[in-house]
Formats: structure tokens, C-alpha cells, sequence
């Protein structure tokens, strides 16, 4: 493992680190497979790893249970845990000792070393302002129960530049991929931040796993490399390169991601990758913008949603089917199979008190709730309306989308 500054902090971070938001799941009902995610997060400890990053939110509360977990027998000795207040579900100043207190609880720690605001944006953060909460992560450092003050970032850049200036920070985590270098905080904020001593932590690598699944022209592109990389190694390289990043965290979901990622991670650093791999990174990143419907990440921070749609899991077959499409690739069967598993997700009541959750488009009532939870400002339920014309009613993508 390489190990990386982590800003003005005195101790270094290994150049990957472990996001535990999608952990293994069970197969039939998908909650978190606690003894599996707890054997490939040990795995990447042992590989080394020494950052893990969970959040109140992750897996519907059990990732920091399982984070907890996976820490005992030594392991907790080796690592630096980073988990989030749920600043949007915060409404009053006391529910910030509540959350704290039942997250410390759940991943059973005496101190956690990272605690970071979850998801600011500039009306979170005048949020954070109005409740005063700044002071409050101040006295869990003063008081030992936590170590250093971040937040976790989805907004525009001149919302993150007024967050970076509103505090001296120890920790900015914003989404950021070769795809991605222009939204959110783009390459700007991110050397902003850096120059102003926060350690800039990246999520998102791989876009939610859109960037491992190369379309054919993506792969003739990376083909022109002299070294053969994996689809993911390209994400993960572009990343390390840059000396402003300190850890890249990817939400790693089997044990074989967690070993080809800390493979790739060995043989990282700033300025491994030399000008003919930066040309072909930014003609993969033109190849993916032309051909992303909908940019979901898989983050499930919409979720549940109370009728009971699967929005992500609607948007990935969207996806899939405009890649399909796209990409030119005149395969009915592929396409057939796609409006197929649409089919296959849960179209009544009676099929959602089988298999909660898993609702296609049609069952959305454009009740708006989920609109606000969305960290990359996806319309959703206008974008699943779409979902529903395309998969389930023989509507064209190119009636939606132009090409
Ligand atoms: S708008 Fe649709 S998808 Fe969003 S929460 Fe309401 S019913 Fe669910
Ligand atoms: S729609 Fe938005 S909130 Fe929901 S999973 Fe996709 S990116 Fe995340």
C-alpha cells in the first residue's frame, strides 16, 4: 500500500481507502451480509488500509454497526474511522448529541477520529451556521470523543469555496472522476481546498461503477495504452496522480474489488500517469458524457421512497439501455432483456409487500420527497416518468433524450 499527506494532519493515509456504502449483500432481501462485508473489510486492512469511511446513513443504518464490528479482534488499532452526521435530518439543535450518540453506539467506539457534516451544499451549510453545530463538533474534540472537523460536499463550486472559507477545516470529501472533473467542486475546489491545508478526500471514483463498464470505443481508447489497465485502474490512476488528493475512497462490495484495488493503489502515486494517458482519459470522459442518460450514482441516499420505487435500480436499466443504444449495438436481445428485469421489479402493492422496495417507474406519484436528497440534483420523479415511457410503454429514448 502507498500511504499519502492527509493535509496539515501529522499522519499519512493510505492512498485507498474503504467506503462502506456498498458492502455485500444478501442475495434474496439485499441488506448488508454482515459477515462477509466484515471479512473483505478486514482483508483490506490487512492489505492496508487505514482509513474507513461510514456514514449514519449507509446500508439504512447497519453500516456503522458493521464498521463496529468489523474493528474488533486488533483491527481497530490499525485504522482511522470517518463517519457523518446526518446534517439533513438534523431540525434542531439537540439532534445533534442524538445522532452522535446512538452513531458512537452502533460502530461502539470511545473516540471516533473523523466526524464529518454529511452532504453540505450553502443551504445545509447555513443550516449548520443557524444551529450552531460548529461548536458542538468543537466540544467532542475538546472533550476527546472525536478527532478532526470535516464535511462531505455536493453542491457548486462557489458553495464549496464559501464552506471552505466559512471554517478552518481538517477535512473536505467531494465527489470527483475523470467524468466528473467539472461538476460539484471540480478540479478548482479541489486545489482550492488543498492550497487552504484541508485534506481532500475523494468519493465517487468510479461514478457509482459506471466507469467500470466500458463501452466498446472506451476500451479501443484505453487499448492505445502502452500499459494495459483495468477500467477501474484508469479511475483510480487518474486520481492518485493528483497531488492535491489525499485518500480515495471506493465503496468496495467483494473481496475481489478490494484486492485489485489495493493492487492498483501499490502501484500509484503523483505523476504515474505521463501525457498520453491524461489525452486518453479525457477521450474516455467524452465517450461516457456522450452516452449517461441519467447521472445516478447508486448512492441511495433517495431511498426509501415511500411508495416504494427503486429509483436507482430504474435509472441503471435507463442507463443500460441508452448505453445499449448509443453505443450502436443493434442487439434486440439485450434490449429485450433490460425491459425484461423492468418488468420483473415490482409493479402493485401486493408485489411491494413481497419485495419491499423494489418498484419500477410506474408506481411513482410525483410526491416530490425525494427531489432534495438527491446529491446530484436529479429531477426524479420527471426523470422516471421517462423511465416508465421508454421500459415499460414502448416510448423511444430519443422522444426524451437527444443522442
Ligand atoms: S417522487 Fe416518486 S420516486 Fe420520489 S419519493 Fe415520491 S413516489 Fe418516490
Ligand atoms: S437518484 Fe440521486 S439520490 Fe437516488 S441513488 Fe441516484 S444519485 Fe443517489
Amino acid at each position: 500500500m502507498k500511504y499519502r499527506k492527509m493535509g496539515k494532519l501529522d499522519w499519512e493515509v493510505s492512498a485507498l481507502g474503504f467506503g462502506a456504502m456498498r458492502l455485500p449483500t444478501t442475495r434474496i432481501i439485499k441488506r448488508a451480509d454482515y459477515d462477509e462485508s466484515i471479512r473483505i473489510i478486514r482483508r483490506g486492512i490487512d492489505l492496508g488500509i487505514n482509513y474507513i469511511d461510514t456514514a449514519y446513513m449507509y446500508h439504512l443504518g447497519s453500516s456503522e454497526k458493521i464498521v463496529g464490528l468489523a474493528l474488533k479482534d486488533g483491527y481497530r488499532e490499525k485504522v482511522k474511522v470517518a463517519t457523518k452526521l446526518p446534517t439533513m435530518m438534523v431540525r434542531k439543535s439537540e439532534d445533534f448529541e442524538k445522532f452522535f450518540n446512538k452513531q458512537k453506539e452502533k460502530l461502539d467506539l470511545d473516540m471516533i477520529d473523523v466526524y464529518l457534516f454529511h452532504h453540505l451544499n450553502g443551504s445545509e451549510f447555513q443550516k449548520v451556521k443557524d444551529l450552531n453545530l460548529i461548536p458542538k463538533m468543537e466540544k467532542l474534540k475538546e472533550e476527546g470523543l472525536i478527532k478532526h472537523i470535516g464535511f462531505s460536499f455536493h453542491g457548486t463550486l462557489p458553495e464549496f469555496k464559501e464552506i471552505i472559507d466559512g471554517y478552518q477545516w481538517d477535512i473536505a470529501q467531494i465527489q470527483y472522476n475523470y467524468m466528473d472533473a467539472g461538476i460539484q467542486a471540480t478540479t478548482e475546489g479541489l486545489k482550492y481546498a488543498h492550497e487552504k491545508g484541508t485534506a481532500v478526500i475523494i468519493m465517487e471514483p468510479i461514478k457509482g461503477g459506471f466507469l467500470a463498464n466500458p463501452p466498446k470505443e472506451a476500451t479501443a481508447v484505453m487499448d492505445k495504452s502502452s500499459i494495459k489497465r483495468t477500467p477501474v485502474d484508469w479511475a483510480l490512476q487518474y486520481l492518485w496522480n493528483r497531488p492535491e488528493v489525499a485518500v480515495v475512497l471506493s465503496g468496495m462490495g467483494s473481496m475481489k474489488m478490494v484486492e485489485e484495488n489495493c493492487a492498483s493503489a501499490e502501484i500509484s502515486g503523483v505523476g504515474s500517469l505521463n501525457e498520453q494517458d491524461n489525452a486518453i482519459l479525457e477521450e474516455l470522459a467524452d465517450i461516457y458524457r456522450n452516452k449517461i442518460l441519467v447521472h445516478c450514482t447508486s448512492c441511495k441516499y433517495c431511498m426509501p421512497c415511500p411508495s416504494g420505487v427503486n429509483i436507482p435500480q430504474n435509472f441503471a436499466l435507463l442507463n443500460n439501455a441508452g448505453w445499449i443504444s448509443k453505443a450502436g449495438i443493434s442487439n434486440k436481445v439485450l434490449q429485450f432483456m433490460i425491459k425484461r428485469r423492468y418488468k420483473l421489479l415490482a409493479k402493485t402493492k401486493e408485489q411491494l409487500q413481497q419485495k419491499p422496495n423494489t418498484g419500477n417507474a410506474s408506481l411513482c406519484t410525483q410526491c416530490g420527497v425525494c427531489i432534495s436528497k438527491c446529491p446530484q440534483n436529479i429531477q426524479i420523479p420527471d426523470e422516471l416518468e421517462k423511465v416508465n415511457a421508454i421500459l415499460g410503454e414502448k416510448k423511444k429514448i430519443s422522444d426524451y433524450y437527444s443522442s
